[in-house]
């Protein structure tokens, strides 16, 4: 349990790692650069209203000669530039709205006298006031400004007013040049929505990349580790997978080292030093498989003990030495002959013990015979000793699923009866 807690936390380390620093660096670029955007959106909205305010002016100056003025009439208050009547004279600045599609007022003081800003019953909205703020900014201090959010008549504008202001330097009114707000907003919606998409691709993106880097860094860290694990356990057969060899990065060399770690201890338990083939205890694990496969599957088994005629007497005569060079060669010999057929392992001192797998007695009887004639026609030499004579007895059984115990103890009984009897044999 605790383990999947650390291979789980290892995961969400490199998510928290990767995947978070992404996903927080593109919130913060977006929102920067819809920040940067807005503004600079802003500034040339800005811009394009300032100069349209200044042509409008110059217009009317172009247009009609003279001061503004007012003259209080029997209907009512009129304004007028020269000798020309403005009020009602909406030509100029339904002209430039219809180009432009910005609205555009003319005011007497802080009263709209011209506009092309209607109410929601379609009507002009003449009369209306400005604000106290535009007043007091434009008004009173006779200079120009800009506003990103002033309340016409329930409408929000992006506003610029400029002070008209006479020959004399007196200012007697406003000129404002605006641009809905929603007008405005839906056009840096509409600029900002692709950089808003990118962005959120890109994001995905890269989530997806190192979240699948992530996953399969942590599926072969986890494959060694199950892999270590088996080992541990004592398993020296265990196989890593080659998706973790064939990596071509720390990973795969921690894989090789670890398959590397693992043939080395499994030489070390379950190999016989002198010999080199499977010792006492790996050959008693192998024939208990041996035997299991007899009992799962039918597959049969044949087993036999064998032990080196007078062996003492290599020792005595040629030395210990000697001894261990024929019990090396007696083991090849062995092993060579099994190649195919089952295995074979020491048994202890000059005692080997040999199974064939999957035949039965005739079979295996066959075999040894082949053995004892190649151990017995092929002289062993040993330095520059002329090559000597070297036997070996066997004593053979058929597998069963009896105790092993008891089927080694009748190869044991074979065995000794070859011993007894001439020996250089196989009995069973
Ligand atoms: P038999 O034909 O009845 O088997 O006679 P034997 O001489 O082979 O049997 P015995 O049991 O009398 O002698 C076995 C000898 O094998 C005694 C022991 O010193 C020797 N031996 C056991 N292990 C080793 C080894 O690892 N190296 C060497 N050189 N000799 C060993
Ligand atoms: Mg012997
Ligand atoms: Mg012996």
């Amino acid at each position: 349990m605790k383990k999947k807690i650390d291979i789980h936390s290892l995961y969400l380390s490199l998510f928290a790692i990767t995947v978070i620093p992404i996903i927080l660096l593109s919130v913060i670029i977006t929102i920067f650069s819809v920040k940067s955007f807005r503004t600079s959106m802003h500034q040339e909205v800005e811009k394009g209203l300032e100069d349209l305010c200044n042509a409008i002016l110059t217009i009317y100056d172009t247009t009609y000669e003279g001061d503004y003025h007012v003259e209080m009439r029997e209907d009512g208050l009129y304004m007028l530039k020269g000798e020309s009547l403005l009020n009602g004279d909406f030509s100029i600045i339904d002209n430039i709205k219809e180009k432009t599609g910005s609205d555009i007022s003319v005011f007497y003081q802080d009263t709209r006298v011209l506009t092309t800003i209607r109410d929601n019953q379609g009507e002009r909205v003449i009369g209306t006031k400005a604000s106290a703020v535009v007043t007091a900014d434009v008004l009173k201090k006779g200079e120009k400004a800009f506003y990103s959010s002033v309340d016409i008549e329930g409408k929000k504008f992006f506003a610029y007013y400029a002070p008209l202001v006479n020959s004399d330097g007196t200012c007697i009114g406003m000129i404002f040049v605006g641009k809905p707000s929603a007008t405005v907003e839906g056009l840096i919606r509409k600029a900002i929505t692709p950089i808003i998409i990118i962005a959120a691709i890109a994001m995905m993106f890269g989530t997806i990349l190192t979240t699948w880097y992530s996953r399969h860094l942590v599926n072969a860290i986890r494959k060694i580790e199950m892999f270590l694990e088996k080992v541990a356990g004592g398993n020296f057969h265990a196989e890593l997978e080659m998706s973790v060899l064939k990596r071509n990065d720390e990973l795969g060399e921690m894989g090789k080292y670890a398959v590397r770690m693992e043939r080395a201890l499994q030489e070390l338990v379950e190999q016989d030093i002198l010999t080199k083939i499977h010792n006492r205890r790996s050959g008693e694990k192998m024939l208990r498989e041996v035997q299991n496969d007899l009992y799962l599957k039918g597959v049969p088994f044949c087993l036999a003990l064998g032990d080196i005629d007078h062996f003492k007497n290599v020792n005595d005569i040629y030395g210990h030495e000697c001894g261990d060079v024929v019990l090396a060669e007696m083991a090849a010999r062995m092993k060579a002959h099994m190649l195919g057929k089952g295995f074979v392992a020491r048994w202890g001192g000059e005692e080997f013990l040999i199974v064939y797998q999957g035949k039965k007695l005739e079979d295996a009887r066959k075999f040894m015979k082949e053995l004892l004639d190649d151990i017995r026609n092929n002289d062993v030499a040993y330095n520059d000793l002329p090559p000597f004579h070297v036997t070996m007895t066997f004593g053979i059984v058929e597998g069963s699923e009896n105790r092993l115990e008891d089927i080694i103890k009748a190869a044991d009984m074979n065995l000794y009866y070859g011993k007894s009897n001439g020996r250089d044999q196989v009995v069973g």
